[in-house]
């Protein structure tokens, strides 16, 4: 049985958004920033603190090197927000290059990112690809996939020129692992935030529910999802690339508009990422997971990754 929580100030359930930064511009995002403002929500926005010096791993978008950009993610910052980390820049970075940027947030944003989600492909990702998952799990997943190299992410592999897991337990708090179906994510994974001792470089980690383009986005937060979310109590972590799709041809997706307003006018604690899990951490305690709940939520991510092809 997912937890029953007391939310703070009467509200009766919880909703947020980490968003990531992929192919976002001032242009393609600021109009979905002002509406979520305006209706009451306060969400986690992650940046790229460096410009990058390579092509982009898949995909890039603007970075904190971009003046009018980051004069835009600091007024949002001011406006409740928070920023949080997508790695240095949208390719890998070795080692000197992670700290440069963790160094470089810390100088534009006042403090060390709180929550982070890797991005991509990056090598630097931390328990990344097939290291998201252990045992038979870790097996599963290989033998289902076609991309092969179960090497390429060393984010957590110390003495390796992109190891950074220090860097990481020291200045970061939360990191994203699972994303689930449900709009409630505290339902699928009640155990959040959770320490997981076989990856001891995170300090927490975090569940989300899928949200990763603005069909996806919409089809989590219909109707029926929002009021079983306040019926339930529940909390909801959205992870949605923002640039994806939600303003497009001088617009806002109408139906995404209409539903955030219909979530904004409920009474749903609406405040960023670290904010909801310190809280849950506040209420619940420090959770260490056990091998037999890692096994079991490995596998219902599994079941789920499967389902929908995303991650
Ligand atoms: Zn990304």
């Amino acid at each position: 049985m997912p937890p029953s929580i007391s939310w703070p100030e009467g509200k009766r359930f919880a909703f947020t958004i980490f968003d990531d930064t992929d192919a976002a511009t001032v242009a393609n995002v600021k109009p979905v920033y002002d509406l979520l403002r305006d209706c009451g929500l306060r969400t986690t926005k992650s940046v790229w603190p460096l410009a990058g010096t390579e092509p982009p791993a898949i995909v890039g978008g603007a970075t904190c090197a971009d003046a009018d950009y980051l004069a835009w993610v600091r007024q949002l910052q001011r406006e409740g927000f928070e920023i949080g980390f997508h790695n240095a820049t949208y390719h890998s970075s070795k080692r000197a290059r992670t700290l440069e940027g963790l160094d470089e947030f810390a100088r534009l944003f006042g403090h060390a990112p709180r929550a982070m989600a890797n991005h991509t492909i990056c090598r630097e990702g931390i328990y990344w690809g097939s290291d998201r998952v252990t045992g038979v799990n870790r097996v599963i997943y290989n033998a289902t996939r076609l991309f092969r190299n179960t090497d390429w992410f060393r984010g957590h592999v110390e003495g390796d020129e992109f190891f950074w897991g220090d860097l990481c337990r020291e200045r970061v708090k939360y990191v994203r692992n699972f994303i689930f179906a449900d709009l409630n994510t505290l339902k699928e994974c009640p155990l959040m935030p959770y320490h997981d001792p076989v990856r001891p470089w995170v300090n927490h980690w975090y569940a989300s529910s899928e949200g990763t383009n603005v069909r996806d986005f919409n089809a989590t937060l219909a109707e029926a999802n929002q009021d079983r979310l306040e019926a339930e109590g529940g909390a909801c972590i959205m992870y949605s690339h923002l640039a994806k799709g939600f303003f497009t041809g001088g617009e806002l997706n109408p139906r995404f508009n209409s539903l955030i307003e219909r979530l904004g006018r409920k009474n749903g604690w609406f405040v960023p990422v670290s904010d909801l899990l310190d809280y849950l951490i506040k209420v619940k305690g420090e959770k260490i997971l056990t091998p037999g709940e890692r096994a079991a939520l490995e596998r219902r991510w599994l079941r789920h990754k499967f389902r929908v092809g995303t991650t």
